[in-house]
């Protein structure tokens, strides 16, 4: 899937093409206008949490709003693609700090010597979640259509549609010329 930069004056005012960015197909409304706020960049790039927080930030009450003009196209099907990876991801990540945080809490006191202490079974369930959602994070992470970068000026996407591409650069080829609708 290719990647495409996306001039962040075209995400806020809504003039991208109507083409779904994930699918392809036809999409007439427009999501997460807020996306290309430059005063995000920091939430959405930073290198060490940037998989977090993006992930957290599309979940955010709000976030996914059509209310504003501008945004992104998805079509209907697609409409809840980043929520729903978000929510997985998120609560995938709250949940084993959870467990880790209960086993603590119920792990038993230092026996007296000479016998052992044996770590709260807990402590197996959160290390097993761990190993199954650390890898499974990354290949959802890395296989969905998410920024990667940006600037002042555009927005850097990854796993975009090819047809959302061909449109994008039909349109520059056009003059921005109008699609009908
Ligand atoms: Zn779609």
């Amino acid at each position: 899937m290719p990647t495409v930069s996306i001039p962040r004056a075209r995400i806020a005012d809504g003039s991208l093409p109507s083409v779904c960015i994930v699918c392809g197909a036809r999409a007439k409304q427009r999501y997460y206008a807020r996306v290309s706020a430059p005063s995000l960049a920091w939430v959405l790039f930073s290198p060490l949490l940037g998989l977090l927080f993006f992930w957290a930030y599309v979940i955010l009450p709000g976030t996914c709003s059509s209310d504003d003009e501008g945004g992104l196209p998805f079509c209907k099907r697609h409409r809840g693609y980043w929520a729903r990876r978000g929510w997985f991801i998120i609560l995938g990540f709250v949940g084993m700090i959870a467990l880790f945080v209960g086993a603590v809490f119920l792990n038993p006191p230092p026996a007296v010597p000479p016998k052992e202490t044996q770590p709260h079974w807990l402590f197996g369930v959160a290390g097993c979640w761990m190993l199954l959602i650390l890898p499974t994070f990354l290949i959802v992470h890395l296989s969905a259509m998410r920024p990667i970068g940006s600037t002042r000026k555009s927005l850097k996407l990854a796993g975009v549609h090819p047809e959302f591409v061909a449109a994008l650069e039909d349109e520059d080829e056009d003059d921005y010329e109008d699609e009908d609708d």
